[in-house]
């Protein structure tokens, strides 16, 4: 078998065979099929596309380049969750310790952010003291222990995503669907859960600008689950404006523990519930959506999914005062307000540049070796179908880099859309895919 000859049959539109696949990604990640291969082939997919058959092989494949975690230690069903990436989304902080304290363990494995994303391992990290490095014996135990562990996803699982992801992304073959789905869901499979719940992202901020082609990425990524014997959820939720108000790594820290003290915002707040419940009946904790929204909502009114969230910060080497005391978290030295240019209403505001505004006042990297800003971020104050007049304060950028707030409230203001009439307000959720 040669890579020229596989190159060549995916040019043409054939359909490449799991030996094909698999001899193709062993040999890029053993450094015998260079680069400049891996990209022809991934442009080729990039033109072609892939059938699922072909998806599923080549997820296999990329499984199989790395370790497989082993969760069998942990007692009971393993629900992972992952977000396709938004802007403000924060979801994973208040969800997985709810649905832990709901009495499903969660033991997630999750990443940094780059570009104008955030990630949750970032975000964590602006915990003081939290620590997300866990081997897996630690990681295991710690959810035995406690129900709930979130670790930063080591270079061991599925090495052939982080090279070919880089490739990727320096040859403009980022968004390919096959490409994507495979990238999370081999990633998701050799993290070890048992069923997965995805939150497929729609809309300005997000990877998938369209519901059909949310949709058909949902589709292609259950179905990598269900062949690799795993249960499998897609929730396709829209991604228009950032999800809730603060955008930045300890801001959105604090939204996610409003939400467990049973605050936060109502598109934040509705989003963990339903995934909650999903996860819930995934887990065999519930039997039903209904019943899985009913048992979320009790441990919420009780009070101990903020508990649990502050007993994972204890178990990681965090410092769990900072869920009473916000002002325990690190602060910015400069706070800017942004005030609206006219009356009107908030008709849009576009997620991808309050994402690359909150990146540029420090909250992101341009580079995979930045460090980030914990502080630093932005905070909105109005969102869309909200009335607004002129000099009224749309958000705060909070940031260490004085330098950087004109072009970032510059990007603020530019986001904003501001019309006569009040947008029709449009739900979050727009499908389910099982
Ligand atoms: N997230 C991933 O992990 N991979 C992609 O290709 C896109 C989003």
């Amino acid at each position: 078998m040669r890579a020229y000859e596989i190159i060549l049959k995916k040019r043409d539109g054939g359909a490449l065979s799991k030996e094909e696949l698999e001899f193709f990604i062993k040999g890029y990640v053993d450094g015998n099929i260079p680069d400049y291969q891996a990209a022809a082939l991934v442009m080729a997919i990039y033109f072609r596309g892939m059938d699922t058959r072909e998806t599923v092989d080549l997820t296999m494949a990329m499984v199989n380049s790395g370790e497989r975690v082993d969760l069998s230690g942990i007692k009971g069903i393993k629900v992972d969750k992952h977000s396709t990436g938004g802007v403000g989304d924060k979801t994973t902080i208040a969800l997985a310790p709810w649905v832990a304290a709901a009495g499903a363990p969660v033991a997630k494995m999750a990443g940094r952010g780059l570009g104008h994303t955030g990630g949750t391992i970032d975000k964590l990290e602006s915990i003081p003291g939290f620590r997300t490095a866990m081997g897996i014996k630690e990681f295991v135990d710690s959810v035995n222990e406690t129900g709930i562990a979130i670790a930063a996803q080591t270079a061991d699982i599925a090495p052939a995503d982080k090279k070919l992801y880089a490739l990727r992304d320096a040859t403009a073959a980022a968004d390919s669907m096959p490409l994507i789905a495979a990238s999370i869901m081999s990633k998701k499979i050799a993290s070890g859960a048992d069923a997965i719940i995805l939150d497929v992202k729609v809309g300005r901020g997000a990877f998938m600008k369209t519901p059909a082609e949310a949709l058909k990425l949902a589709r292609t990524m259950v179905d990598i689950g269900l062949a690799a014997g795993k249960k499998t959820t897609a929730l396709i939720t829209r991604m228009d404006q950032p999800l809730g108000f603060a955008v930045g790594n300890a801001p959105e820290v604090k939204e996610a523990i409003d939400v467990l003290k049973g605050g936060g915002p109502s598109d934040l707040r509705e989003l963990c519930l339903v995934l909650g419940a999903h996860m819930l009946v995934l887990a065999g904790a519930a039997s039903d959506i209904g019943e899985g929204k009913g048992i979320m909502l009790n441990v919420l009114e009780n009070g101990s999914a903020l508990r649990k969230f502050k007993e994972m910060v204890e178990n990681q080497g965090g410092n769990p005062a900072v869920a009473d005391d916000y002002s325990l978290f690190p602060q910015a030295v400069h706070l800017h307000e942004v005030k609206a240019a006219s009356d009107g209403f908030v008709r849009a505001i576009d997620a991808q540049e309050i994402g690359l505004a909150s990146m540029m006042l420090g909250a992101g990297r341009e580079t995979k070796n930045d460090a980030v800003d914990p502080a630093a971020g932005v905070v909105l104050c109005k969102k869309a179908g909200d009335r607004v007049k002129e000099g009224e304060i749309l958000a705060v950028l909070h940031t260490n880099r004085q330098g950087a707030l004109r072009e970032a409230e510059a990007r603020v203001l530019k986001a904003y859309v501001i019309g006569n009439e009040r947008p029709e307000p449009v739900p979050l959720v727009i499908e389910t895919v099982m």
